[in-house]
C-alpha cells in the first residue's frame, strides 16, 4: 500500500489509515460517552496484545466514499450504542444514511473487502434491544462485508460489563485470526503523559468548562460537544414527601445562546460529581496537597487515545467536572489498578474483585462502591495510582437526558424540565442511600437558586460545592463566572412530536415524569388555539380532533405534577383536550394509565382506526410502557372483531411502521 503524506485532517478513511500506517479502524457510535470509552479499550487491549497499530474513529468525523477501497489486510471493528427506541446515536446516523445510499446499488459486491467485528451497547428494558448494532450488522452484510466474529450485545440496564467481558476474548481470536496475527507481549504503554506545571497564567487553566471554546468565550455552535452554560430562571419543588421523594421543575435560560429546541426534544444536562467523593478521592490518591497543582495531559499516541477534557487543568477539578467517581467502579478498573496497590495483601484484594465476577457482585456491585470506597475496602493507606492511568481508566462524567416538558412557542427562551430525585438503598446493604448524579446536582441547584438550607434531606454525599460559592471564593467555577449560577446544557433533537393538524385526535400516555414531554405538547397546542381563535373566533377549535391526557399519580394531594396548570390549559383547548388521571394510592385497588385507557377504549379505538389518531407513550419503559401498548392492543383486537394475538398485534405493527406509536421512554 503507498503511504501518501500523512494528512491529519483527512476525512477520506482510507488515506487516514495509511498516512497513520494502521491495521484496524474502530469506529463508535457514541452518544453519552460510553460507546466512546469502550472503542478505546478495545483499541487498547488490542494494540497491548497484538501489537497492532489502531485508529479510533468517531463515524461523524470521516466520509465513507472511500470504503469500498477497504484494504483486504485491514479490519474494522464498530461500537455502536442505540439510542431510544433502536435509533442510532446523533453522531451515527450520516453514516447509517451513507450505507443506504445509491452508491451501493452494487449491493453485495459494494464492501467486499470490509472485515468488521462489532459490539453494541444497548437496554433490554427497550423493545428495539441493540437496535441500531442490528440494523448496522443487516446493513453491512447487505453490502458484502464480512462480520468475523459474534455480534456483542452488552445490556445497560444489567450487565454492560459482564457482556462486553464475555464478548471480547473470542472475538478478539478471531480478529488476530483473519489478519494472519499472532498474539504478541508487546509492552503495556502509557496513553498519556502527565506533567506537572507551575508557570502558567490562571486563566489559561480550565477549572470545569467542557469545551475549549466555552473558555475562550466564543459563541459557537453549542451540542454534545460544545454544552451551553445555561443561567437558570427558576427550580421549584413540584412535590417533596419527606426526605425520600421528591420532583424539581427547573427553568433554564437560552436566551444569549443559539440553543433552539421544539416540543417533544430532550436536553442533555452534565452534572458535576458531589464534593464529598470528590475529597475521598484526592485523599485516597494522597493528591489533597496537590490538588490544584495545574497538570498538563499530552496524548502519547492521539490516533488512539484523544486527552478526554479541556487540559491544561488540576487534580481537583478533574475529579469535580470531568470524571465520572460517582458510578460504582468497574471490575476492569480494579484489575488494572491492583498493580498499584501500597500492600501485597491489598494488591490480593483488589485483584480478586477485578478477575471473581461473583466476588465483585457481592463485595462491589450490590454495595455500589464507588473507586474510592473499593481501593479503601482494600487498604487505606495511600494509593499511588499514575495518574495517566487514572484518565485511561475511569470514565468521563457522561450528561444525562430531560425530555423537556415546555413548548418553545410558549417559552421561546427557556427550557423546562422535570426530573424526579434518585435516591435509592443499596442492594446489599439497606443503610447505604446511593443518590442519583444529576438529579441530585437538580437538587444542589435548586437549594442554591432559592438559598435554601442545604440540610435539606440531608443528603450530605450528595452536596456539590455550594454554587454561590463558585462565584464569591471557590475555585473560578467554569459555570458561575460572573456570579450568576449556570449549567452546562445541549439539545437533542426527538421524533416525538405532534402532527401539524390539530384535526388529527392524539392520544398521549405519561405516568409520573412522563408527563414532562405533554406539558410541552399541550402548550404547544395552546400557542395554536390562540392563533385559530384571533383568526376565526370562539368556535374555531370545534374542528380539532381529542387531544387525549392519560396522566397516572399516587396521591392527588401529593404528587400530582403541575395540577394548577391543567384546567387553565383546559379552559383555553375547552372540550378539545380531555385529562383523565389514575390515582394509585387512594383505593384498595390500583388504578393505572392503562386501566382508563381500556374504560375508553370506544372513543380510543374509533379514534385510532376511524380519525388517524398518534399515540404517544412517555415515561418508565419496562412495565408501564409495554402495558399500555399491550391493553392498545387488546383494544384494537377487540375493535377489529379479532384477538389482541393477532388482529391487535397487526394494527400495532402498522401503527409502528407508520409511526403513529412514538415513545419517549426510559428505564
Ligand atoms: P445516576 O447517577 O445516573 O444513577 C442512575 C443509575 O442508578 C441507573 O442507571 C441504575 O444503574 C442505578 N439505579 C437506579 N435506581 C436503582 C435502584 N433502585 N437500585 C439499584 N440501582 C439503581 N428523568 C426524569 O426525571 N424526567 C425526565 O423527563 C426524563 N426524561 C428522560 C428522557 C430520556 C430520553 C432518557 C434516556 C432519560 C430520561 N430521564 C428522565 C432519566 C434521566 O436521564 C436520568 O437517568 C435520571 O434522572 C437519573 O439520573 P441521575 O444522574 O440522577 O442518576
Ligand atoms: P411514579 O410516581 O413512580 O409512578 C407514577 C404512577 O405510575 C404511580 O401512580 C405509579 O403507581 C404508577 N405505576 C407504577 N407502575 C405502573 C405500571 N406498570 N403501569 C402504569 N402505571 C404504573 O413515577 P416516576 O417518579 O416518574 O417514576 C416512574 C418509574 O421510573 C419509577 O420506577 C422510577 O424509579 C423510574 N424513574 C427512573 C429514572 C431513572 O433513573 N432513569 C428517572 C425517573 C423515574 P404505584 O407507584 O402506586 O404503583
Amino acid at each position: 500500500v503507498p503511504v501518501p503524506a500523512a494528512n491529519t485532517a483527512t476525512r477520506n478513511i482510507i488515506d487516514k489509515m495509511q498516512s497513520t500506517r494502521k491495521r484496524v479502524i474502530i469506529f463508535y457510535g457514541s452518544q453519552t460517552g460510553t460507546a466512546e470509552e469502550y472503542a478505546l479499550k478495545i483499541a487498547k487491549e488490542l494494540k497491548h496484545r497484538y501489537g497492532l497499530g489502531v485508529l479510533i474513529a468517531d463515524l461523524d468525523d470521516y466520509e465513507y466514499e472511500c470504503l469500498p477501497h477497504f484494504h483486504q489486510d485491514w479490519a474494522a471493528v464498530f461500537v455502536m450504542a442505540t439510542y431510544g427506541e433502536g435509533e442510532p446515536t446523533d453522531n451515527a446516523v450520516a453514516f447509517m444514511d451513507f450505507l443506504d445510499s445509491p452508491e451501493f446499488e452494487d449491493g453485495a459486491d459494494s464492501i467486499p473487502n470490509l472485515k468488521y467485528l462489532l459490539f453494541g451497547l444497548g437496554n433490554k428494558t427497550y423493545t428495539e434491544f441493540n437496535g441500531a448494532a442490528r440494523k448496522l450488522d443487516n446493513k453491512l452484510n447487505k453490502l458484502g462485508a464480512i462480520r468475523i466474529g459474534e455480534r456483542g450485545e452488552g445490556d445497560d440496564n444489567k450487565s454492560m460489563e459482564e457482556d462486553y467481558l464475555a464478548w471480547k476474548d473470542p472475538a478478539f481470536d478471531a480478529l488476530a485470526k483473519s489478519l494472519n496475527i499472532e498474539e504478541g507481549t508487546a509492552a503495556e504503554e502509557a496513553d498519556f503523559r502527565v506533567t506537572e506545571i507551575s508557570q502558567i497564567p490562571d486563566e489559561k487553566v480550565y477549572l470545569g468548562e467542557l469545551s475549549a471554546r466555552a473558555l475562550h468565550g466564543t459563541k459557537g455552535i453549542h451540542d454534545a460537544k460544545n454544552p451551553y452554560a445555561a443561567p437558570i430562571i427558576k427550580s421549584n419543588d413540584l412535590f417533596k414527601i419527606g426526605t425520600e421523594r421528591s420532583c424539581i421543575h427547573t427553568e433554564f435560560s437560552i436566551q444569549d445562546s443559539s440553543l433552539k429546541y421544539q416540543h417533544g426534544d430532550h436536553v442533555g444536562l452534565w452534572p458535576v460529581n458531589a464534593e464529598v467523593y470528590v475529597e475521598e478521592t484526592l485523599k485516597i490518591l494522597g493528591l489533597s496537597d496537590k490538588r490544584q497543582t495545574v497538570i498538563q495531559i499530552e496524548s502519547l499516541d492521539p490516533a488512539l487515545a484523544k486527552v478526554p477534557f479541556p487540559q491544561p487543568t488540576n487534580y481537583e477539578t478533574a475529579f469535580r467536572h470531568y470524571l465520572d467517581i460517582s458510578a460504582t467502579v468497574s471490575r476492569q478498573t480494579l484489575a488494572l489498578f491492583a498493580k498499584h496497590a501500597p500492600t501485597d495483601q491489598a494488591k490480593c484484594v483488589l485483584s480478586e474483585l477485578g478477575s471473581s465476577k461473583e466476588k465483585y457482585k457481592e463485595v462491589v456491585s450490590d454495595h455500589s462502591m464507588r473507586l474510592h470506597e473499593a481501593l479503601e475496602h482494600a487498604s487505606t493507606e495511600t494509593w499511588s495510582i499514575p495518574f495517566e492511568d487514572i484518565i485511561s481508566s475511569m470514565p468521563r462524567l457522561s450528561p444525562r437526558y430531560y425530555s423537556i416538558s415546555s413548548s418553545p412557542k410558549l417559552n421561546p427562551n427557556a427550557i423546562h424540565i422535570t426530573a424526579v430525585v434518585l435516591q435509592y438503598k443499596s442492594a446489599g446493604n439497606a443503610n447505604k442511600n446511593v443518590y442519583g448524579l444529576a438529579t441530585n446536582y437538580v437538587l444542589n441547584i435548586k437549594q442554591s437558586v432559592n438559598n435554601d438550607s442545604i440540610s435539606y434531606s440531608a443528603p450530605v454525599d450528595a452536596q456539590i460545592i455550594a454554587p454561590p460559592q463558585y462565584a464569591i471564593q471557590g475555585p473560578r467555577g467554569a459555570y458561575a463566572r460572573d456570579g450568576h449560577f449556570k449549567a452546562p446544557i445541549h439539545v437533542r433533537r426527538s421524533n416525538f412530536r405532534l402532527p401539524n393538524s390539530p384535526k388529527i385526535p392524539i392520544i398521549a400516555v405519561g405516568p409520573g415524569t412522563g408527563i414532562a414531554p405533554f406539558r410541552g405538547f399541550v402548550q404547544e397546542r395552546v400557542h395554536l388555539s390562540r392563533r385559530y381563535k384571533e383568526k376565526n373566533g370562539a368556535d374555531a377549535l370545534n374542528e380539532w380532533g381529542k387531544f387525549y391526557l392519560f396522566y397516572g399519580c399516587r396521591r392527588s394531594d401529593e404528587d400530582f405534577l403541575y395540577k394548577e396548570e391543567w384546567p387553565e390549559y383546559g379552559k383555553e383547548l375547552g372540550d378539545s383536550f380531555v385529562m383523565r388521571t389514575a390515582v394509585s394510592r387512594e383505593s384498595e385497588k390500583k388504578v393505572y394509565v392503562q386501566d382508563h385507557v381500556w374504560e375508553a377504549r370506544e372513543e380510543l379505538a374509533d379514534a385510532i382506526l376511524n380519525k388517524r389518531a398518534y399515540i404517544y407513550i412517555c415515561g418508565e419503559a419496562s412495565n408501564m410502557a409495554r402495558q399500555v401498548e399491550e391493553t392498545l392492543q387488546r383494544i384494537l383486537g377487540e375493535a377489529k372483531q379479532g384477538t389482541a394475538e393477532v388482529e391487535g398485534a397487526q394494527e400495532i405493527r402498522l401503527l409502528k411502521e407508520r409511526n403513529r406509536i412514538l415513545t419517549d421512554v426510559w428505564s
